[in-house]
């Protein structure tokens, strides 16, 4: 029997589920692990799934899919799209759909997975297929890790993964080195001093204090980083004050900061903290504000010699021109984490998923960015086909490239 993968895809599209709950997800998964005779353990981070396919000591090879959908309201108006909802951490009920494609990540990794086992007298050496939780809050590849994934399976030789992206479906994007942007989340407190709207000489006013913060943030990327360099400083959510005449005693900033390598982090988040203390000082706070790092990712950076490699096998399975280097992307990943646990070489690329017509007819108007669907939009809407072969193909071609 084989998987029914356009079934199998619509249902986790109709099913999503928030970051650390992928329960439903987790089962699915398992359940067809267990009709293709697959070897697995469920619960690995909470809801992590890892499977591995024996077929010989070396090499191993690691796929990683991730499995989390997003509080998004889908208005895709697809007969499939998700009503889903959910309880987010804080408490609150939410929307929920897959608008990163992770449901397709997770199907296509179970039809690469059902062609490895069918074909194990091509290969030899052994598939750890992990099925990761909660990639979008940065931490499911991590959970994994504390719990062991590294010392309770085969080591890896070298860990691969995919991503759907809004390219034309068939194609798909890689480059050696820098492949993803790393991150920072941080959280800024500013402490003034509250009181009465009609009375701010008697206060210090955090509501001034923050927006000549968030202003004076935008400087760091135009005025202090090397044109040359790529760097983003993004404010996206600010709260202070609770009624028009009363000034509020503090104020909350949230940034999420990207940039290519180490070096640039460093100065990028020194520049940050400059402009946080001065602008401050600057508004009189007696109580210096306080920048908390909610979650750092490391950038994906791709081996040179393992991606030129994985490039030919792409080239010669799905042709010239199949392959395309779409620039280092400033969204950040977790899965890193597993080869820079291990010491070992990752391969992270990325596979389109829009309508060839579409992304053509857009990319000649210019409009790619207004009209096509990014990853974490509500009109997020892969075609099915050939997204999901092309998605079970790669990973195939791929394990079967550093495989024996
Ligand atoms: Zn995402
Ligand atoms: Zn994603």
């Amino acid at each position: 029997m084989t998987l029914d993968l356009e079934a199998l895809y619509i249902d986790l599209h109709r099913h999503p589920e928030l970051s650390f709950q992928e329960t439903r997800t987790a089962g699915i998964v398992a359940a067809h692990l267990m009709d293709l005779g697959i070897e697995f353990e469920e619960g690995v981070g909470q809801t992590g799934v890892v499977a591995v396919i024996r077929n010989g000591d070396a090499p191993v090879v690691w796929l990683r899919a991730d499995m989390d959908g997003l509080p998004v309201e889908e208005r895709t108006g697809l007969a499939y799209a998700s009503t889903a909802r959910g309880t987010d951490p804080a408490g609150n009920d939410v929307p929920v759909m897959h608008a990163c494609g992770h449901d397709m990540h997770v199907t296509a990794m179970l039809g690469a997975l059902e062609r490895l086992a069918a074909t194990k007298d091509e290969w030899s050496g052994t598939i750890v297929a992990v099925f990761q939780p909660a990639e979008e809050y940065g931490s499911g590849a991590r959970a994994m890790l504390d719990a062991g994934v590294l010392e309770r399976y085969p080591k890896p030789d070298i860990v691969l993964g995919q991503h759907l992206t809004p390219l034309p479906a068939g194609q798909i994007g890689v480059r050696p080195g820098t492949q993803m942007a790393a991150s920072d989340g941080l959280t800024v407190k500013l402490f003034g001093r509250g009181g009465h709207g009609s009375r701010p000489h008697s206060t210090i006013d955090p509501v001034v204090m923050a927006a000549a913060t968030v202003m004076r943030l935008q400087t760091i990327v135009s005025r202090e980083v090397d044109p040359r360099d790529v760097a983003v400083v993004t404010v996206g959510s600010i709260h202070a004050g609770l009624k028009n005449n009363i000034i509020p005693a503090e104020a909350t900033l949230e940034l999420s900061l990207r940039y290519p390598d180490d070096d640039a982090r460093q100065r990028v988040l020194a520049r940050v903290e400059r402009v946080v203390r001065a602008e401050a000082a600057a508004s009189g706070a007696e109580v210096p504000p306080t920048i908390v790092t909610d979650h750092s990712l490391p950038p994906t950076i791709n081996d040179a010699d393992a991606t030129t490699r994985l490039t030919r096998a792409f080239e010669s399975a799905f042709g010239d021109g199949s392959v395309v280097d779409p620039g280092m992307f400033t969204g950040s990943e977790d899965v890193s984490w597993f080869a820079r646990d291990a010491g070992v070489p990752l391969v992270y690329w990325f596979w389109g998923g829009v309508d060839p017509e579409a992304y053509a007819a857009a990319k000649a108007a210019d409009t790619l960015d207004s009209d096509i669907p990014t990853n974490h939009s509500p009109f997020f809407a892969p075609v099915l086909h050939p997204t999901i072969e092309r998605g079970v193909e790669t990973l195939v071609v791929a394990a079967r490239e550093f495989l024996g």
